[in-house]
C-alpha cells in the first residue's frame, strides 16, 4: 500500500503510481529522503473571512449558503461560502456532479485557495475543498515536485515514510564537519535538516525555507556539493588507472614537418596548449583534455598536430565533428596540411558520413581495418559499430557541446582488443578483460572497481574542442575530472567585429549595406531565425528572404546564372560577384547533401555574395572573406549560439559587422532576457565574458544542458550563490577519499546511488 516505499522490484509487476516514483528515480527510501519540498501550504490555521486579504492564499471553514450553474460567460459553477464573519464565491470551470453534491446549500466545507477581488465580489478559482471538521495539521503542508501520475497526497505519504526509514547517520567525519562550520554558522545533521525540511513547524519563516538560505538548506547543498565533488575525483582516478599508448614524435618526424608546411607561425597560445597535449600523449594514461578557444582562434591546427605526433608514433586517430557540412569545412585545411605528408608513408586520410554511397563506405571500413587509413574524418558515422580501428590511439572530439556523453564514450571505447595488448612490450599476452563500456560518467565508479581484479583496461586519448568556454566555477564543479587548455589569443591581424543591433523595421539600410559589401567583393551571411515549433516555419522563413535578398540585390542587372547542383559543376568560372547580379545561395538542414556541398563550395570559393541560411554555419565554417553577418529575430538565438554564429566573420583582415536584427513582439518591448542577450554581444567580443554573462541570464542546467551534464547534475545546489560551499566541498572530498574512504563511499552512494543504477540500465 502507499504508506510503503517502494523497493526496485525488477520481477514483480510495478503499480502505476510506483512507475512514476522510479520515473523520477525515486526507488530507495533515501532517494525519498532527498526528495525535497518545491514549497509549502500552511493548513494549520483557519482564518476569519473577514481577516482575509486579496491575494492571500488562505484556509477557511464555512457553510454553502448559495449553489448555481450558469452558463454565461461560460458554464461554471458558483458556490458561496459563509464563515459567519463573510462571505465569498467558490467558482468551477471544471466540475463533476460530485462536486455539486458535496456542495450543496446547507454543506459546511473547509476550503483552500488564494483570494481574488473582483466584481462579483471576493473569490475563489477552483479552490481545493472537503468536509469541515476534522483536526488541523500542526506542520506546514510539504509540496513536492511531481508528475501526472503522481498524486500530491500519495507522493506526500511515501516521503514520509521513507524519511522515517532512510539511513540518515552521519557520514562527515568530525574534523570535516568543523571545517563546515567555518562556512555555514552551526551546521545542522542531515537527519535534522531533513525532517526539518520536510515537515517544518508552523511558525518557521517561509522566505528563509524557501529562497533556501536557512541553515538546513546550506546543510543539504553542502552534502550534495561533497557527493558530486567525491564521484568526479572518483572517475578521474579510475580514468588514471587506466592504460593508454605513450605517443611520442621522434625529431625530424610528421609534427615537425606539419609545423613546416603551415602557412603561419603559431601563436604563442597554440604553442602553450600544444605543449600540454604533447605532454599528455607521451603519458601512459589516457589524456582527457578540453581544449577552450574562442571561435576563430585557431584550434584546428592544435589538433592536427596532435594527429601527426598519433600518426608518427605508428598509431590511428580520430576526428568526430557534429555534421557533415563541418565536417568537411572544418577539416578541409587539417587535411591539406596532412595527406601530402601522408602519402610517402603509404598512408591515407579515411572519411566517414552518414550519406556516404555503400560502395564507398565498405572501402573505408576496409583502410580503417587495415591501418592503412591513418587519420579517419567524420561525423557520428565515426562511432557506430562497424567501425574497427585496426590501433586507435587519439580520438579528437570538434564542438564537442554538441555531442551527448554516450556519443563521447562510444567514441573512447573504440580502442579494439587487439591494439591493447601492443601498449607496451610487458603487457603482451597479458590476457586483456576488456570491461565493458560504461554508459555514463560521473557514476559511483562501483562496476569499474567490480572489474579491477584484471589488468586495467586501456582507452584512446581524448582531445575534447569547444569554443564555448566554461566558467570558472562550471568548470571547478562538473569537469572536476577534466583537464583544461585555453587559447586565449588570436591570431594576429584580426579587426574586431563591430557588433551593431538594429531593429527590423531598418532592413532596407541593411539590406543597402550588404550591396556595399558585396560589391567591394565581399561576402555575407544572413541566418534567418531559429523557430523551435516548426522546422517548416524555419524553412519557409529562409526561403522567403532569399528570394527578397535576390530580388533587392538584382534589381536592373542580368539575373545570375542558376545554381549548379554538383559539387563538381562548381569549378568552372565565375564571373566576379557585383558584375552580373550577386549570386544569393541558400542553405538549410532539409536540403541533400549533395546540394549543400554544392552551395559551401560556392560560397567558400568567393562565387556566392550572399548565403542565406538556416543555423545549419553555426559552427566551424571559415570562409576569411566573408566579413558581415546578418542575424535575422536574433532575440530568438542564445547567447552562446549568438557568438558562435558572429565568429564566422572576422577571420580575415578586413574589417568585419555582425548586425543582430530584432524584431519586437507586436506594439511591445523586447523582454528583459533577449535584451540582456543583444546587449552583452554589443558589448563585448570577448567568449569568455559572454559565456559568463550567459551562465548569469541562464543558470548552470539550461547552460550545460542536461545531456552534458549527466549524471552530475546538481538539485539544490546553486553555483551563482553557493560557490564558499563548492570550495568547501572541493578541498573535504580530497580529504575523505584519503583519510575515509568507506565513509565517502557510503556519501557517494547515498546521494548518487539510484541515478547510477538508472544510468546503468
Ligand atoms: P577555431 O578555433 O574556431 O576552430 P580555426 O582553427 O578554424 O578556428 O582557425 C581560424 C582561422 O585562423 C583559420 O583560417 C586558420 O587557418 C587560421 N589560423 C589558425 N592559426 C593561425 C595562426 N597562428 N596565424 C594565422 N592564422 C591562423
Ligand atoms: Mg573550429
Amino acid at each position: 500500500m502507499p504508506a510503503d516505499a517502494p523497493k526496485p522490484t525488477p520481477r514483480k509487476e510495478l503499480s502505476a503510481p510506483q512507475k512514476a516514483l522510479h520515473k523520477l528515480g525515486l526507488v530507495r527510501s533515501i532517494d525519498l529522503a532527498l526528495h525535497l519540498p518545491l514549497r509549502y501550504e500552511d493548513e494549520t490555521r483557519i482564518v476569519r473571512l473577514a481577516d482575509a486579504r486579496e491575494g492571500q492564499t488562505v484556509q477557511v471553514e464555512g457553510m454553502v449558503t448559495h449553489s448555481e450553474i450558469t452558463l454565461r460567460p461560460r458554464r461554471q459553477l458558483l458556490v458561496t461560502l459563509d464563515d459567519g464573519s463573510d462571505t465569498c464565491t467558490l467558482r468551477f470551470f471544471s466540475f463533476y456532479p460530485s462536486h455539486q453534491k458535496a456542495l450543496a446549500v446547507g454543506a459546511r466545507v473547509r476550503v483552500r485557495g488564494e483570494i481574488r477581488g473582483g466584481f462579483m465580489g471576493r473569490t475563489i478559482m477552483h479552490p481545493a475543498f472537503h468536509a469541515a471538521g476534522g483536526e488541523l495539521p500542526n506542520a506546514l503542508t510539504p509540496v513536492y515536485p511531481t508528475s501526472a501520475q503522481l498524486p500530491q497526497v500519495y507522493l506526500r505519504k511515501v516521503v514520509a515514510s521513507g524519511l522515517a526509514r532512510a539511513d540518515l547517520s552521519e557520514t562527515l567525519p568530525p574534523e570535516l564537519l568543523g571545517s563546515l562550520q567555518a562556512v555555514v554558522r552551526a551546521p545542522w545533521t542531515l537527519r535534522d535538516a531533513l525532517r526539518y525540511l520536510h515537515q517544518p513547524g508552523p511558525d518557521v519563516s517561509l522566505d528563509a525555507l524557501e529562497d533556501r538560505s536557512h541553515p538546513a538548506w546550506q546543510r543539504l547543498k553542502a552534502e550534495e556539493l561533497l557527493a558530486q565533488q567525491l564521484s568526479q575525483l572518483t572517475a578521474k582516478r579510475e580514468r588514471d588507472a587506466l592504460r593508454a599508448p605513450a605517443l611520442r614524435t621522434a625529431p625530424g618526424g610528421l609534427h615537425e614537418q606539419l609545423l613546416g608546411v603551415l602557412p603561419f607561425a603559431l601563436t604563442a597560445a597554440q604553442r602553450r596548449v600544444g605543449e600540454d597535449i604533447a605532454r599528455d600523449l607521451a603519458r601512459p594514461v589516457p589524456m582527457h583534455r578540453l581544449l577552450q578557444g574562442d571561435v576563430g582562434s585557431g584550434k584546428t591546427v592544435v589538433a592536427a598536430l596532435a594527429a601527426a605526433i598519433a600518426i608518427d608514433s605508428g598509431w590511428q586517430c580520430a576526428l568526430m565533428a557534429p555534421t557533415e557540412i563541418l565536417a568537411e569545412q572544418h577539416f578541409a585545411k587539417l587535411i591539406g596540411w596532412l595527406e601530402p605528408l601522408l602519402t610517402p608513408l603509404g598512408k591515407r586520410v579515411a572519411w566517414l558520413t552518414g550519406s556516404q554511397k555503400k560502395k564507398q563506405r565498405t572501402e573505408m571500413l576496409a583502410l580503417i581495418a587495415s591501418g592503412e587509413a591513418a587519420l579517419v574524418v567524420g561525423t557520428h558515422a565515426v562511432i557506430q559499430d562497424q567501425v574497427v580501428f585496426k590501433n586507435l590511439a587519439l580520438a579528437i572530439i570538434d564542438e564537442q557541446h554538441r555531442f551527448g556523453v554516450a556519443q563521447r564514450l562510444a567514441l573512447r571505447s573504440k580502442m579494439s582488443p587487439a591494439a591493447e595488448g601492443e601498449l607496451s612490450p610487458e603487457r603482451r599476452g597479458a590476457g586483456f578483460a576488456r570491461p565493458p563500456a560504461l554508459p555514463l560518467e560521473g557514476r559511483s565508479g562501483d562496476a569499474q572497481r567490480a572489474s579491477d581484479g584484471g589488468a586495467p583496461h586501456a582507452e584512446p586519448h581524448m582531445l575534447m574542442m569547444t569554443a564555448t568556454p566554461i566558467p570558472r566555477t562550471l568548470a571547478m564543479s562538473y569537469y572536476a575530472d577534466l583537464d583544461v587548455s585555453t587559447i586565449d589569443e588570436l591570431p594576429p591581424g584580426r579587426t574586431p567585429i563591430v557588433t551593431k543591433v538594429v531593429s527590423d523595421q531598418r532592413r532596407h539600410e541593411v539590406i543597402e549595406r550588404i550591396r556595399a559589401q558585396v560589391a567591394q567583393g565581399r561576402q555575407v551571411y544572413w541566418v534567418c531565425p531559429l523557430i523551435e515549433e516548426s522546422e517548416a516555419l524555419d524553412l519557409s522563413n529562409a526561403t522567403a528572404t532569399h528570394a527578397e535578398l535576390s530580388e533587392a540585390l538584382n534589381r536592373g542587372s542580368v539575373a545570375p546564372a542558376p545554381l549548379p547542383l554538383l559539387a563538381e559543376e562548381v569549378e568552372a568560372p565565375a564571373e566576379p560577384p557585383g558584375a552580373a547580379g550577386v549570386l544569393v545561395g541558400l542553405l538549410h538542414s532539409r536540403m541533400p547533401v549533395a546540394e549543400k556541398k554544392a552551395v559551401m563550395a560556392l560560397f567558400s570559393a568567393g562565387h556566392m555574395g550572399v548565403l542565406v541560411s538556416t543555423t545549419v554555419i553555426e559552427v566551424g565554417v571559415d570562409v576569411p572573406n566573408a566579413s558581415l553577418m546578418v542575424i535575422e529575430h536574433a532575440e530568438r538565438f542564445g547567447l552562446s549560439q549568438l557568438h558562435q554564429l558572429r565568429g564566422r566573420v572576422g577571420r580575415g583582415a578586413a574589417a568585419s559587422a555582425c548586425v543582430l536584427l530584432y524584431t519586437p513582439p507586436d506594439g511591445g518591448r523586447l523582454g528583459e532576457t533577449a535584451r540582456e542577450r543583444l546587449k552583452a554581444m554589443a558589448e563585448t567580443n570577448d567568449g569568455f565574458e559572454i559565456a559568463r554573462r550567459d551562465l548569469d541570464i541562464r543558470g548552470p542546467g539550461e547552460f550545460l544542458g542536461a545531456r552534458q551534464s549527466g549524471a552530475a547534475m546538481l538539485r539544490f545546489a546553486d553555483l551563482a550563490t553557493d560557490g564558499h560551499l563548492l570550495d568547501w566541498a572541493r578541498q573535504a572530498a580530497v580529504h575523505m577519499l584519503a583519510q575515509h574512504p568507506q565513509a565517502a563511499e557510503k556519501h557517494i552512494a547515498r546521494w548518487l546511488g539510484t541515478k547510477a543504477e538508472y544510468l546503468k540500465a
